[in-house]
Formats: C-alpha cells, structure tokens, sequence
C-alpha cells in the first residue's frame, strides 16, 4: 500500500499486536478499520474512535483512502484541532506525523507502552 500523503510505500509495523502501515517518509501511519478499537483496549478508550466528527470546511488537502482511492473526509477528533483523514467508505484513518499520540495523550490515555512505542516510532 502506498501512502496518501506523499505515496512512498508503507512498511508493516507491529503496534500493541496490531499491524500498521507506517510510512517512513512522512512518519504518518494508516490504520485499517477496526485496528483503532485493536489499538484502544478498554471501554474508554473506544469511545474515542466514536468521537471523530466530519469537518468538511477545513481546507487541507483531501488525500485518497490508499485502500478505495476515493476521496477521504476530514474529521476531527473532539474540539481539539486535530484533524485526521477517515474513508468514507470505513476502511481506515490516516494519522499525519504525530497526530496519533497527540490524540491518544488528549484522550488521556494512560496505556504507557503504547505511548512508549508512538515515541520509539516517531524517534522522540
Ligand atoms: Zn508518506
Ligand atoms: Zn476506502
């Protein structure tokens, strides 16, 4: 799979036991459906992935979904800011460098092996 921001090929990386794609380029990382609730494992934390809402007048860039090709919506998470990109058609998100920690430490998420891997990841 290629990446939809900047379409270098992703690698598979091994996330909490949760298989990502990482774009090494950009540092983003695409996740399918469903590997969101993988990757938050308590009731909580599931709730976040429900708490995306679609923002259709933020003016990025739309990337395509790397799985459907067809344009993904912009959604943001809460009223924090951070927008990330989500398939229409539910095949995934796409998190830009950083986005997914920064959503995962507003969410107050207190899973420190996660957020240790995310930091090991994005080389901080
Ligand atoms: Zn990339
Ligand atoms: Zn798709």
């Amino acid at each position: 799979m290629n990446c939809p921001a900047c379409k270098n090929p992703m690698v598979i990386l091994e996330l909490n036991q949760v298989e990502i794609d990482y774009c090494t380029a950009c540092k983003g990382i695409w996740l399918d459906n469903g590997e969101l609730d993988l990757i938050f494992t308590n009731a909580d934390q599931k709730e976040i992935a429900k708490s995306f809402s679609v923002k259709n007048d933020f003016d990025e860039i739309k990337r395509r979904c790397p799985n459907c090709k067809k344009k993904m919506d912009k959604v943001e998470f809460e009223n924090t800011g951070i927008i990330i990109d989500k398939c229409v058609d539910d095949h995934g998100v796409w998190f830009d460098n950083g986005e997914l920690k920064s959503i995962l430490i507003s969410a107050e998420e207190h899973n420190s092996r996660i957020i240790q891997m995310l930091k090991e990841l994005f080389g901080e």
